[in-house]
């Protein structure tokens, strides 16, 4: 299948960049990028005059086993920090999740992702009563609405060794999946998932746990998918079992490489971003998960150019997540500005492109097909210099009316590929197996 994208106005974000171009898209990629192109025989020619296509957006740190939790029942208890967060709503959560449950939050999740032009997610998954095969079932669900995405498991010792060695197996067997895959996959029908190495954070991880995660990472040359400093809590922790920041204590463990997502820092010490900054790994910010779980606001100032952002399991909509960490910067007068969040959504695009080795941002000749087709009125010209106020101000996924991965459509004109309403019926009566599950928990 080849269609012809005609007439529209192609975006990239870094340098930012507004082009009037046709794109031809063939097998998966863009095979041409001109002006007036003709169609070739085959081509399906779609006209979109006064339309926006944008390169995909990309998710940087997700939980799609959180998509079923919208509106479920409260904890026994209010929360009065962090540690009870986690413990009376997100532990109880995942423990509730089974075959099933893991399967449709995955569907939930990614169907609401593409919604919002997201077309690929870096998730970070937890389910202990169901660890084993987990990672097939989400990347089962991912398959089937047609995004693309890095998955891993939480490794954790929070229930134990036998848990602990079932998430590092996990891991293992989706990093093995995905090399088989790939070793196998044909240049028209490439697999649209890799691996990381999915840790939960230091302070539910063991040094020997952290060998082990370690030792993943190197035999499949992959990166490290944790949380890090995000409350007061991690930080306190590793200071005084281990007299390491946690950072450091990663570096200890020789558990840091250039990909490596280290999801929020919020409470990192300026040691501990240095020493981060010289692996090379990428901050994961994610500001509504932040201010939501009242857990401080990251120095994002510090974190250089490896920056990028995620939800935190609060959906996949990035148009959202970069309005509110614009705002976030402006309120706490951090010098970071409009310009500065549109890079961080492209870097989110340098991410995925490392991941997938393969051209996710650029919308140009042999680029992957990976877009999205924006219906963006907008009462005052749009141009290379004021994108970025366009983004923080005006653009929003209310707009996003096509969503292309890999040269095939996941929604179309606002229609998706796949029957949306029968999954997200048979998504709600999954939550509320989930919910009554949940407070057995
Ligand atoms: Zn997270």
């Amino acid at each position: 299948m080849s269609y012809l994208l005609k007439q529209a106005s192609v975006v990239t974000l870094d340098p930012p960049a507004i082009e009037p171009a046709d794109l031809r898209i063939e097998a998966g990629r863009v095979v041409e990028r001109g002006t007036n192109l003709d169609a070739n025989e085959g081509d399906e020619v779609l006209d979109l005059p006064g339309k926006l296509i944008l390169p995909g957006l990309v998710c940087a740190h997700t939980h799609l086993y959180s998509a079923l939790a919208r509106g479920m029942p409260t904890p026994p208890r209010t929360p009065s920090n962090f540690k009870e967060i986690l413990e009376l709503v997100w532990w109880r959560l995942d423990r509730a999740l089974d075959e099933e449950t893991i399967y449709w939050s995955a569907i939930a999740g990614a169907l609401d992702a593409a919604r919002a032009g997201a077309t690929c997610l870096f998730d970070h998954h937890a389910s202990p009563s169901h660890i084993l095969g987990s990672l097939n079932i989400v990347r089962e669900a991912i398959e089937e609405v047609g995004l693309r995405a890095v998955l891993c498991y939480e490794v954790t010792d929070r229930g134990g060794t036998q848990e602990r060695e079932k998430g590092l197996d996990e891991n293992l067997a989706l990093l093995s999946w995905v090399r088989d895959a790939q070793a196998q996959e044909s240049a028209t029908a490439p697999t649209l998932v890799r691996g990381m190495v999915g840790a939960h954070a230091s302070f539910t991880l063991s040094d020997e746990s952290l060998d082990y995660c370690a030792e993943l990472m190197k035999v499949f040359d992959a990166g490290l998918h944790i949380h890090v400093a995000e409350d007061r809590w991690d930080v306190l922790d590793a200071r005084s079992r281990y007299k390491l920041g946690v950072v450091e204590r990663l570096a200890k463990h020789d558990a840091l490489n250039g990909r490596t997502i280290l999801a929020h820092g919020t409470h990192l010490s300026d040691e501990d971003i240095q020493i981060a900054r010289s692996a090379g790994v990428w901050f994961a910010h994610n500001p509504r998960s932040n201010m939501n779980n009242q857990v401080g606001y990251a120095p994002v100032a510090k974190f250089g150019n490896r920056i990028v952002l995620g939800t935190d399991g609060i959906g996949a909509d990035m148009f959202e997540e970069a309005h509110c960490a614009f705002f976030k910067t402006r309120d706490a007068k951090v010098s970071l500005g409009a310009d500065d969040w549109l890079r961080v959504l492209a870097n989110n695009q340098r991410l995925a492109s490392e991941a997938f080795g393969s051209d996710l941002r650029g919308l140009r000749a042999r680029s992957t097909a990976d877009l999205i087709v924006l219906d963006y009125q907008s009462p005052t010209p749009l141009t290379d210099e004021n994108l970025a106020w366009h983004l923080v101000f005006g653009m929003s996924s209310a707009s996003v009316e096509s969503v292309m991965v890999n040269g095939r459509f996941v929604i179309r004109n606002r229609q998706y590929a796949v029957d949306d309403q029968t999954l997200y019926a048979r998504a709600r009566v999954a939550s509320e197996k989930l919910w009554s599950r949940l407070r057995t928990f």
